[in-house]
């Protein structure tokens, strides 16, 4: 069966960084969720950080915390998870929550703390597509219904 990765704290685990959640309400997510085609994946946790955690954000090709802490490495091993998860479960496509420099597939924080906003992607995100894969985010379900009614999913 096809699956759609997506991102923990969407799918209803409380792994941000502040150990909040924030799950997709939307009928249609909580629908595929019953219906078990969603896998979902925490690339920070999974890379190995805990939650609570500082907030990062990407700063050139590092990443670092808003403690001074390089979070590289971890951040570097959850993108490669979120992209052998997506290659070993027969993804379609990925619902990834968007500014989150992991998950973030339209915009990220601008790596200043400063609570701006920049174009850009998080980076199990930007691995996910350089893999070849279709990532949308929490605001595009109606785009991510077009495209498996397209694939036929
Ligand atoms: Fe959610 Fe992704 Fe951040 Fe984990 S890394 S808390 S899944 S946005």
């Amino acid at each position: 069966m096809e699956k759609i990765l997506v991102s923990g704290c969407l799918f209803g685990w409380h792994c941000r960084y502040d150990a909040v959640d924030c799950p997709c309400l939307d009928e249609r997510f909580i629908k595929w969720k019953n219906e078990g085609i969603l896998i979902a994946i925490c690339p920070e946790v999974f890379g190995g950080l805990p939650t609570p955690r500082p907030d990062s954000q990407r700063v050139e090709n590092k990443v670092l915390s808003c403690t001074g802490l390089d979070v590289t490495e971890e951040y570097e091993a959850g993108a490669k998870e979120a992209l052998r998860l997506a290659r070993e479960n027969n993804v379609i496509c990925c619902i990834m929550k968007q500014d989150s420099p992991s998950c973030g597939s339209q915009y990220i924080y601008d790596g200043k703390f400063t609570d701006t906003k920049i174009e850009g992607n998080g980076r199990a995100t930007e691995l996910l597509k350089e893999g070849g894969f279709k990532v949308f985010d929490e605001n595009q379900i109606d785009e991510a219904e077009k495209f498996l009614l397209e694939k036929e999913i």
